[in-house]
C-alpha cells in the first residue's frame, strides 16, 4: 500500500477516471452484437424454466431439418415456464388470432420489448399426471397481444408436439431484432441456468442408471462418443438416445459378444470401458467400478474363480490375474494394463 502512495497523484487519477469509464461502459454496452446464426450471446434475460432443470449445449445437435437452433430444459412436467424478457405475446400455438387452435397445444412466441424474440415449445398439452393430450399448458390470460413482464408465468413444461416420446422439456429459441437464431446457452447459464447434466462428465463410466431410447444426458453424450471410436456409429454426439445410439449400442454389443438388448447398464458400461480405455489404464488391486466387474467376468468366463462379480479388485480378483499372467506367459505383476486386457480378449 505504501507503495501506491509514491505514484503520482495525476496517475492516480487517470487510472481511477479509467475505471470508472469502463464500469460505465460495461453496464451501458448492449448485448454483444451477434448477426450470424448460431452465435453466442450475452443478451440478458430471465431464466425460463422455474424449478429443477438441468441443460447442456444442443444448439448444435443435429434435427431432421438441420441444427436444432435452441436449447431444450429439461424439466418435470408442470413446471412453470416464466417470460425470459417482457414484451407482448405475438403467437400461440403458430397464431396470431384470438381464436386459439386448441388441437395445435402448445406453443408461444414473446416479441421483447427491446425487439428480440423468444420461442416456448412442447409445452404441456396433458392433464395432470397423465399423457391424454386434453390439457392447455398455456398460463391464463396468454394470448396473442397480451403484454408480459419479464418473469411472469407464461406457460408449463411439457411433452406437446414432436416431444411426446421424449422426456419433458422447453424448447426455448432465442432471435435478435434482426430474426437471427442465435445460441443462447451462455446468456441462460448467466440467467443461472443448471448445467450439472445427471451424471456430469464422468457419468457413463460412473453411473448405473440404463441409458436407453428416450433417454438424454451428458452421459449419452460419452456413449455416443465412444461407440464411434469404436467403430460404431451412432450419429451426431448429441445427448439423445435415439434409434441410431440404439442400433449402434446393438451392434457394439453383438461385437462384444454381450446380448444385444440395446441397454446400456453396468456390464456393457463395464465392456465400453474396457475397449476405449488408453493403454495407460491399468487396473490394480484396490481399483473399482464397471471396468473392474467386467474383468471378473472376463476372468470367471476364461476359468479363473474370482468369486462373484462386483467390481472391487480385491484379493481374489487379483490372485486370478496372476494365475492368468502365468497361464499366458504374461508378467506375473497382477497389474491389468493395455497387454493383459487385450491378452484377456481372445
Ligand atoms: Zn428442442
Amino acid at each position: 500500500m505504501e507503495h501506491a502512495l509514491t505514484v503520482p497523484r495525476a496517475i492516480r487519477h487517470v487510472v481511477t477516471l479509467s475505471f470508472v469509464i469502463l464500469a460505465l461502459l460495461s453496464v451501458m454496452a448492449p448485448a454483444r452484437a451477434a448477426t450470424l446464426e448460431g452465435d453466442s450471446t450475452d443478451y440478458r434475460l430471465t431464466f425460463p424454466v422455474d424449478g429443477e432443470h438441468h441443460f447442456w449445449d444442443t444448439f448444435w445437435a443435429s434435427r431432421s431439418h438441420g441444427i436444432h437452433g435452441a436449447q431444450d430444459l429439461m424439466a418435470a412436467k408442470g413446471v412453470p415456464v416464466l417470460a425470459a424478457a417482457s414484451g407482448t405475446i405475438s403467437l400461440v400455438n403458430w397464431t396470431a388470432q384470438s381464436h386459439l387452435n386448441r388441437s395445435r397445444c402448445c406453443s408461444l412466441v414473446l416479441r421483447h420489448d427491446d425487439g428480440w424474440k423468444s420461442v416456448y415449445i412442447h409445452l404441456d398439452n396433458d392433464s395432470p399426471g397423465t399423457d391424454d393430450g386434453k390439457g392447455w399448458g398455456i398460463a391464463d390470460g396468454i394470448v396473442p397481444g397480451a403484454k408480459v413482464s419479464v418473469g411472469q408465468v407464461i406457460a408449463y413444461v411439457g411433452d406437446s408436439g414432436n416431444a411426446e416420446s421424449t422426456p419433458s422439456h422447453l424448447h426455448f429459441e432465442l432471435y435478435t431484432p434482426n430474426g437471427v437464431v442465435v445460441n443462447p446457452f451462455d446468456a441462460l447459464v448467466r440467467a443461472g441456468g443448471n448445467t450439472s447434466v445427471p451424471g456430469g462428465a464422468d457419468a457413463l463410466m460412473s453411473g448405473s442408471r440404463i441409458l436407453r431410447n428416450g433417454e438424454r444426458g451428458s452421459d449419452v453424450v460419452r456413449l455416443q462418443q465412444l461407440l464411434k471410436e469404436i467403430g460404431h456409429n451412432a450419429g451426431p454426439a448429441d445427448g439423445i438416445f435415439g434409434p441410431r445410439t440404439e442400433r449402434a449400442v446393438r451392434s457394439y454389443q453383438a461385437t462384444a459378444q454381450l446380448a444385444s438388448d440395446g441397454l446400456v447398464g453396468v456390464t456393457t458400461r463395464g465392456a465400453l470401458a474396457w475397449d476405449t480405455s488408453s493403454a495407460n489404464v491399468i487396473l490394480r488391486q484396490g481399483s473399482r467400478g464397471h471396468m473392474v466387474r467386467y474383468l471378473q467376468t472376463k476372468l470367471t468366463a476364461a476359468g479363473y474363480d474370482v468369486g462373484r462379480p462386483d467390481g472391487i479388485f480385491g484379493p481374489m480378483t487379483r490372485a486370478g490375474v496372476l494365475s492368468f499372467q502365468a497361464t499366458t506367459g504374461l508378467a506375473s505383476d497382477g497389474l491389468v494394463g493395455s497387454r493383459t486386457r487385450g491378452a484377456l480378449v481372445s
